[in-house]
C-alpha cells in the first residue's frame, strides 16, 4: 500500500501514521521528521533548513523533494508506505507522481480551532518523535517518553506564532492537494476531532483504507 497522509498541521496524521505503520508492514515516512533528525545530527541540510522549521514556512521544493526522493528508493519502500507531511504543494506531488504510483491519499479533516488546542498541547520525544498531548494523549509519567524515559519537548514551531502561520501555509500550499487529489480518485475522508481517541482514529482511517 503507497499512501499519502494529508491534512493541516495537528490533524493526527503522524499519530496514526505510527499505528498504520505496524498494522500495514510498511514505513512512515514523516518529511518533518526526517529534517528534525538533520537538524539534530547538524547536517548540512538541518542546518540550511532549522530557521524556515522554526519559522512555520516551507522548506524549497527541491530540497523537499530530493530528500523524499532518497528516501523512497530505498528498500523498505518496495512494498508500500505512508508519506506523512508530503507532498505539501502542488510542484511537489507533480515529482511524486513521477516516481511512484499511489494506492490512496487520507484527507484528515478537522477544524482550526481543535488544531490550534491540539497543536499548543503537543509534547514531542525528541529522539524518537512520539508524539503526546498533555490532555488528549498524555504520558504514562508526565513530561517523560512512555519507553525511553526521556524529557519530552514543545516545538518551536507549536508555539503561537508558528501555529498561526503553519495554518496559512496549509490553507495556501497545502489544501489545494485536495482537489488534486480528488481528481484523481485516490482521496479518502477521515473526519476527525477532539473527542476520538487515536485508536478511534486509527480505526476510522483503517475503515476508509479498506
Ligand atoms: P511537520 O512535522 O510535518 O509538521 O513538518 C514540520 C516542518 O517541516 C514544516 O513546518 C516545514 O517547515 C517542514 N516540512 C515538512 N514537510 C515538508 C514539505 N513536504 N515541504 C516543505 N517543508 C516541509
Amino acid at each position: 500500500m503507497k499512501m499519502v497522509f494529508l491534512g493541516p498541521p495537528g490533524a493526527g496524521k503522524g499519530t496514526v501514521a505510527a499505528a498504520a505503520k505496524d498494522y500495514y508492514g510498511i514505513p512512515h515516512i514523516s518529511t518533518g521528521d526526517l529534517f528534525r533528525s538533520n537538524i539534530k545530527n547538524e547536517t548540512e541540510l538541518g542546518l540550511k533548513v532549522k530557521s524556515i522549521l522554526a519559522s512555520g514556512g516551507l522548506v524549497p521544493d527541491s530540497i523537499t523533494i530530493e530528500m523524499v526522493r532518497n528516501r523512497l528508493a530505498e528498500p523498505d519502500c518496495e512494498k508500500g508506505f505512508i508519506l506523512d507531511g508530503f507532498p505539501r504543494t502542488i510542484p511537489q506531488a507533480d515529482a511524486l507522481a513521477e516516481m511512484v504510483d499511489l494506492d490512496a491519499v487520507v484527507d484528515f479533516q478537522i477544524s482550526a480551532e481543535e488544531v490550534v488546542e491540539r497543536l499548543s498541547g503537543r509534547r514531542m520525544c525528541p529522539s524518537t518523535g512520539r508524539i503526546y498531548h498533555i490532555v488528549f494523549n498524555p504520558p504514562k509519567v508526565d513530561g517523560k517518553d512512555d519507553e525511553t524515559g526521556e524529557d519530552l519537548i514543545q516545538r518551536e514551531d507549536d508555539k503561537e506564532e508558528a501555529i498561526k502561520h503553519r495554518l496559512d501555509v496549509y490553507t495556501q500550499q497545502t489544501e489545494p492537494l485536495i482537489n488534486y487529489y480528488k481528481a484523481k480518485g485516490l482521496i479518502r475522508e477521515v473526519k476527525t476531532n477532539n473527542d476520538l481517541t487515536p485508536a478511534q482514529v486509527f480505526e476510522l482511517t483503517r475503515k476508509a483504507l479498506s
